[in-house]
């Protein structure tokens, strides 16, 4: 075994003795660490320097009790997180998560992702990740506001524009994002609009960010496809999810010319021949906040289908997973290339496993992991924030522009790296070199940090 593949083997079984019941964390550490090797071998700086040690271990971890009321006056306690991952290169920038299933484990694998893709992203934002075991499933808009409210009762003291700058994830959208920043400005009596992103677009918010995360996922889509020769006209594709990220994704696919014949909830998912009808998804899911079974009233001739997995067995030549971690196992993977799937690009974060990555590239399909491919939300919030200290407002075709620009760049940047260290193909290896050179970079240029 070469000198760096067992420093890197001797840093994995440092984080799983550190923290083994944190399989999820531990996994986007192997999966980070094990395609930086070629890279590490050329700049054994890194290794002197203990950097690998370093960047698994977050900066800071804040956990904390959230007590709030149902409507009910009953009380309810949840708990409370923020993972501050590396601030070398900006303030901690990351979504928060109200989800029953968040716990350390996660946090930590999202903000450690986060931070090699705010740096992909080559704008100033470092890594940080957090949430809540709360669910808003079921809940009363009060009583979300009562939740948001007692979360950043806590959060306030650990956050800050220049400090700590989170955002929506699963289950935090525009409404949680507008309690949240106005009991932030309540307890600060402060107008800090880049305290958040993802504001609504009358205190703050900016244009294109709630389109961001899924309309980058398909300029990445295109930027792949370019290269090949391809395009997305006439493709069949399929989308998991049926929130944020998928939507967008879905309505940019649309407008490249592509079919979407499939979209999910974690109930079970639809499948329409002609192609989703996203009006009635965005009523039933933005408006109605409903289920996705609820699809078939409004298109009689689609199917729904109890369960998740068998979405990735309908056939299509482009794969969108678009709703959460570990959505595609190695099984689902063999189905999708089996039935003709060409490309696999990740709207939501870490949905396939190892063992399905690296059957994508064994099979040399296109894959757009996560870090780069839905890196367009991240980087429209840092839009925000910088529209924020300006106090200006782009317009919706400005942000576009940008986010374009963007995500043309981090494919670019992705590819180079995988063509300079000798698997042009394999964009994992690529973006995680680009992502991790610039923070080593400057952690190191700022010395015992
Ligand atoms: P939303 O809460 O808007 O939507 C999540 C979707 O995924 C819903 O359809 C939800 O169904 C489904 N889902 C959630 N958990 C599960 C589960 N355990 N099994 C099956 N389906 C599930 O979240 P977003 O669209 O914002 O986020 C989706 C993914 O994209 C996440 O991985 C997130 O980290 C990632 N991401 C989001 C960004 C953003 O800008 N929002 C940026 C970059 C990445 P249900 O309604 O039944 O819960």
């Amino acid at each position: 075994m070469s000198d760096m593949k067992q420093y890197v083997e001797d840093v994995l079984a440092l984080v799983k003795q550190r923290d083994p019941d944190q399989p999820e964390f531990y996994n986007t550490v192997r999966e980070v660490l094990g395609s930086i090797i070629p890279f590490l071998e050329k700049n054994p700086q890194y290794k002197a320097a203990k950097m690998l040690e370093r960047m698994v271990e977050p900066e800071r971890i804040v956990t904390f009790r959230v007590v709030w009321q149902d409507d009910n006056n009953e009380t309810h306690i949840n708990r409370g997180y923020r993972v501050q991952m590396n601030s070398a290169i900006g303030p901690y920038k990351g979504g928060l998560r109200f989800h029953p299933s968040v716990n350390l484990s996660i946090l930590k694998f999202l903000a450690f992702e986060q931070v090699f893709k705010n740096s992909l992203t080559s704008l100033p934002i470092g890594g940080g990740k957090g949430g809540s075991d709360f669910d808003p499933k079921g809940k009363s808009d009060n009583e979300v506001m009562r939740f948001c409210q007692a979360f950043m009762t806590e959060l306030y003291r650990h956050i800050g524009p220049h400090v700590d700058v989170p955002a929506g994830d699963i289950g935090v959208g525009g409404r949680e994002i507008g309690y949240l920043f106005g009991q932030y400005k309540r307890i600060r009596d402060a107008y800090d609009s880049a305290v958040l992103t993802g504001k609504g677009l009358t205190y703050g918010g900016s244009l294109t960010r709630t389109e961001a995360t899924g309309y980058g996922l398909l300029y990445f889509v295109k930027n792949m496809l370019d290269d090949k020769g391809d395009t997305l006209q006439g493709k069949t594709v399929v989308v998991s999810g049926a929130g944020n990220v998928a939507i967008y994704a879905i309505q940019k696919a649309q407008e490249f010319g592509a079919k979407v014949v499939t979209c999910s909830d974690s109930n079970g998912y639809v499948y329409d021949s002609e192609g989703i009808d996203l009006a009635a998804v965005k009523k039933i899911k933005e408006v109605n906040r409903g289920r996705i079974s609820e699809y078939v009233k409004y298109r009689p001739n689609a199917e729904y289908h109890e369960g998740c997995r068998g979405v990735w067995g309908v056939k299509c030549d482009i794969a969108l997973p678009c709703a959460t971690q570990s959505e595609i196992d190695l099984d689902s993977a063999k189905l999708l290339i089996a039935n003709g799937c060409k490309v696999v690009a990740e709207g939501a974060n870490m949905p396939s496993t190892l063992e399905a990555i690296e059957y994508y590239l064994q099979s040399k399909i296109l894959f757009g992991p996560a870090k780069a491919a839905n890196a367009g939300g991240v980087a429209v919030s840092a839009l925000e924030m910088s529209q924020n200290s300006e106090r200006l407002s782009w317009t919706f075709e400005e942000v576009d522009e940008r986010l374009k620009g963007i995500m043309a760049n981090i494919y670019r940047n992705a590819k180079k790296n995988a063509e300079e260290y000798g698997d042009p193909d394999n964009l994992v290896m690529g973006a995680n070199i680009a992502g991790f050179k610039k923070v080593a970079e400057a952690m190191l240029a700022q010395g015992m940090v």
